[in-house]
């Protein structure tokens, strides 16, 4: 840090004023995390230089000899971590990761059957505003009004009537377990590859908290850096008859020379997912995220599908008469960074939304437990009923971070 400190004291100053910002407030913004000074050693290390393309023991430059080691120890990490047979650590994130996917499964013009983004589902499930939407047709299908579930008979119903050569089962902020087995049925039953999108759960499946679609999937994309607190990145994992395939379709078809230094950040998150410590941070997580939910049903939001069994939860604000966004921004002028979000079958439009997502994932890594996320939660009601001064909803945030800091100074990398 002192050469950039000297070179360039400009940044230096944003980084410094970026680890104030995590140390002063609460974040709660679902897909984020606290990664380790570990991972942070490899992310800012010499791999960064060296030039990759291909894949170990067959690369398009000389000198990987270091670089191969580094991948060929996190794919093997990925597959003992996950049991799959195949690992591809190369994709930049996890929107490359489905892009990589779509390249290797599917034509233009090709159906593909997906969650509805209203309901929860990612930009690369067909937005209109991504490349999924536009080279693609989309079918959605969505949940079940009373239940706020998957309606996995719509999901059946929509697969049989639109033959989608793709089916992709995960969401952006659904709250609730997917039932793979049954997303296994329906795609075999039209003859559809089934993608399992596990962005955010991934981390949860690592810490044995969630149960994996490994087993059930055709392929499997998820990002590094949410629940499972590694650097910003995607990653695939597939079957062993889809391995030559879905490497094609990372690189050269989608992407350039692979960013090694993330490859062996990867390789490190992986092996700390392993230890016995992770599998009790995401054990944490998941009961945080439910006292969380069951906090703010207290401040009288209704969590949409009545709670969550997983690291986020989605809070239905129209009980209060508030707006996602005014929450939103009600929360972050305290110090508590959430984001607005849809409730499913919402008549605001997303820029407004009557909802707010949030999740566990930092504020367990700082080392939380349910008594702070009581208090979180009352500290989110008052913040977003306005009920309290914000200067002294600042200061009740500062103390609870003061206790369990992000990044303690002993920790600094
Ligand atoms: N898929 C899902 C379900 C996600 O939630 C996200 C990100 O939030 C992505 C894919 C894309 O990941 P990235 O932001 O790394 O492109």
């Amino acid at each position: 840090f002192a050469a950039l400190t000297s070179t360039d004291p400009e940044i230096a100053e944003v980084v410094l004023g970026e680890l104030d910002r995590l140390r002063g407030g609460l974040q709660l913004i679902a897909s984020e995390n606290l990664t380790s000074p570990a991972v942070f050693a490899a992310l800012g290390s010499t791999l960064s230089n060296k030039y990759a393309e291909g894949y170990p023991g067959h690369r398009y430059y000389p000198g990987c000899g270091q670089v191969d080691v580094a991948e060929e120890i996190g794919a093997a990490r990925a597959r003992a971590l996950f049991g799959a047979d195949h690992a591809n650590l190369q994709p930049h994130s996890g929107t490359n990761a489905n892009l990589a996917c779509y390249a290797a499964f599917c034509e233009p013009g090709d159906v593909v059957l997906a969650m509805d983004l209203r309901h929860g589902g990612h930009l690369t499930h067909g937005s209109p505003a991504n490349f999924s939407g536009r080279w693609f047709e989309p079918v959605w299908y969505g949940l079940d009004p009373e239940t706020e579930l998957i309606d996995y008979d719509q999901v059946r119903d929509l697969a049989r009537a639109h033959r989608p050569r793709m089916i992709i089962a995960g969401a952006t902020s659904y709250p609730r377990l997917i039932d793979f087995a049954a997303f296994r049925e329906i795609a075999d039953e039209v003859g559809a590859i089934l993608l399992v999108d596990a962005a955010h759960i991934i981390g949860l499946v690592a810490g044995e908290v969630a149960p994996s679609p490994v087993p059930f999937a055709d392929v499997v994309t998820a990002t590094t850096h949410k629940v499972l607190r590694g650097p910003r990145g995607g990653l695939v994992l597939c079957r062993a008859e889809h391995a030559d395939a879905i490497d094609k379709a990372v690189s050269p078809a989608t992407q350039g020379g692979p960013m090694m230094h993330v490859i062996a950040a990867k390789a490190v998150a992986l092996k700390e997912a392993a230890e016995q410590s992770y599998r009790d941070y995401a054990h944490q997580v998941v009961a945080n995220a439910a006292a969380l939910a069951d906090g703010l049903a207290e401040e009288g939001m209704r969590p949409v599908s009545g709670g969550t069994d997983t690291h986020l939860a989605v809070l239905d604000l129209r009980p209060l008469g508030v707006t996602g966004a005014d929450a939103e921004a009600r929360c972050a002028a305290a110090g508590i960074m959430l984001t607005k979000n849809p409730v499913p079958f919402d008549p605001a439009p997303p820029s407004v939304a009557s909802g707010i997502r949030l999740g566990s994932p930092s504020v367990t890594t700082q080392g939380m437990t349910e008594p702070d996320m009581r208090e979180i939660a009352r500290l989110i009601g008052r913040a977003v009923r306005a009920a309290t001064d914000p200067a002294e909803l600042v200061e009740a945030v500062a103390a609870l971070t003061a206790a369990r800091p992000a990044y303690p100074r002993s920790q600094r990398a």
